[in-house]
């Protein structure tokens, strides 16, 4: 089935009766060529890039949930290239093109909307790191404007300018920055996967990897048995404990990050706005709701939801950068289970088993990547070669110290990245 405008105006005439579900919902073959457990987005889209650029279809997606229950159904959908270093800047550059061509890929809405993103700045060190930051960019060929303070209230004229403790010096504009819709952007992938013979299998947790002579064999699952020639680990906040299965101890632990919608107002925050030195950002849904964030909640934990102490701390934040805020109510909050890697930056690579591959550690940064991670962890599944533009994210730099790429500058402390 495939959506245009004619067949939504043809279904709205016609009481709706003709739409069939976005995917089948298959019992488990005994074997397959390849399967992805975690069926999140980069889940998703590595199966759908198998199938697309590889022509693999005999493979399966296992998730232990519903599609869209984990991370990829509770981010706050921002989309961005602005990365520094390199290894970094090429991946989520390629990730941001593809997304520029998705929903016309996918034939699914996915609500992408570019509608810029700015990072605001405190003082003249951040103005030059941020400097520093868009020619990087620019050099990677996306796109940055440096703005100064009369530059930004241009466009956020709502900020407090002049806060004691972090007044604006001005904010780096990343104009093909901005948001899509989380979950749509799982059952595009979900659709689009299923639609090319991929079995999407649901309520289906792996709770163990048969390896053989150090090749994989198959998983062990809650619905039997399936045996394999490859598999993929994509479980985010839980590979430590899948990895574990295949007996490796990954560098990764697993922390909370929270999210927040208020009810829904009219249009008023065009972009997305981000406030690092406070830890607080924020964009407005289509819907009008007011979606912000801060920072992780500082403990390692596997439960999905957050605490009261980082509630209070970010809804300080956000006070601090726009006190107009406090007129709204807070609707929902929700948290995930982020996978953070020392360095802050994600691991696409083989295993020391044959046919075992992982992708992980995407950290609080992983929805803008799903696109490109699906993509180049599909190469790498279907070639056995890394594709060029993740060829730095090797999980063999957190035992040699060489080609540690962080971001953030913050060292091996997980809750600083
Ligand atoms: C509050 C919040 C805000 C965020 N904001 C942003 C943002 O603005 N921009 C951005 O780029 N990123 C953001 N992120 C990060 C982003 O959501 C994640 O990095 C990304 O979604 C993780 O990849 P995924 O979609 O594959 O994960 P998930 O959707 O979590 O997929 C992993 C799946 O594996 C399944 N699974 C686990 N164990 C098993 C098992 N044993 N067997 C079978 N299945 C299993 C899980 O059920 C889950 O569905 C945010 C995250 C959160 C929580």
């Amino acid at each position: 089935m495939r959506f245009s405008g004619l067949r939504v105006l043809r279904e709205g005439l016609t009481g709706n009766k003709g739409w069939t579900p976005h995917w089948r919902d298959p019992e488990p073959k005994a074997e397959y060529d390849a399967v992805i457990i975690g069926g999140g987005g980069h889940g998703l889209s590595t199966a759908y890039y198998l199938a697309k650029n590889h022509g693999m279809t005999n493979i399966a997606v296992l998730e232990k949930g519903y599609i869209g229950s984990g991370n990829i159904g509770r981010n706050t959908t921002i989309v961005r290239a602005n990365y520094f270093l390199p290894g970094n800047s090429e991946f989520y550059s390629h990730s941001l093109k593809l997304w520029e061509g998705l929903e016309q890929d996918l034939n699914y809405n996915v609500m992408h909307s570019q509608r810029g993103l700015i990072n605001l700045f405190h003082s003249d060190g951040q103005r030059d790191a941020f400097a520093r930051r868009g020619n990087a960019m620019i050099n990677q060929g996306d796109d940055a404007v440096l703005l100064d303070r009369e530059g930004v209230r241009k466009y956020l004229p709502y900020l407090d300018f002049d806060n004691t403790r972090f007044p604006i010096f001005g904010g780096l504009l990343h104009p093909r920055g901005g948001s899509a819709r989380h979950d749509a952007v799982a059952w595009g992938y979900a659709r689009g996967a299923d639609q090319r013979g991929v079995d999407l299998l649901q309520n289906c947790e792996v709770i163990g990897i048969d390896i053989e002579n150090g090749k994989v064999r198959g998983v062990q699952t809650t619905r039997g048995a399936i045996r394999a020639k490859k598999v993929g680990i994509v479980v985010a906040g839980r590979s430590g404990q899948v990895a574990a299965m295949a007996g490796m101890r990954l560098p990764i632990e697993s922390h909370v990050l929270q999210a927040f919608v208020t009810e829904g107002l009219k249009p008023c925050i065009d972009h997305v706005v981000s406030f690092g030195m406070g830890h607080f950002y924020i964009s407005q849904s289509d819907k009008g709701g007011l979606v912000f964030g801060g920072d992780l909640d500082f403990y390692a934990t596997y439960a999905q939801r957050g605490n009261l102490p980082m509630m209070e701390h970010v809804m300080e934040a956000g006070m601090t950068l726009m006190p107009m805020i406090g007129k709204a109510k807070v609707l929902r909050s929700w948290g995930g289970i982020m996978d953070m890697t020392p360095d802050g930056s994600p691991i696409i690579d083989k295993t020391d088993t044959e046919g075992l591959f992982i992708d992980c550690g995407w950290c609080y940064g992983g929805f803008k990547a799903v696109p490109g991670s699906g993509f180049s962890f599909a190469h790498l599944m279907a070639t056995g070669t890394p594709h060029q533009t993740a060829a730095k994210f090797r999980l063999d730099r957190f035992r040699t110290g060489r080609g540690l790429m962080d971001e953030e500058g913050t060292g091996s402390q997980h809750n600083l990245h």
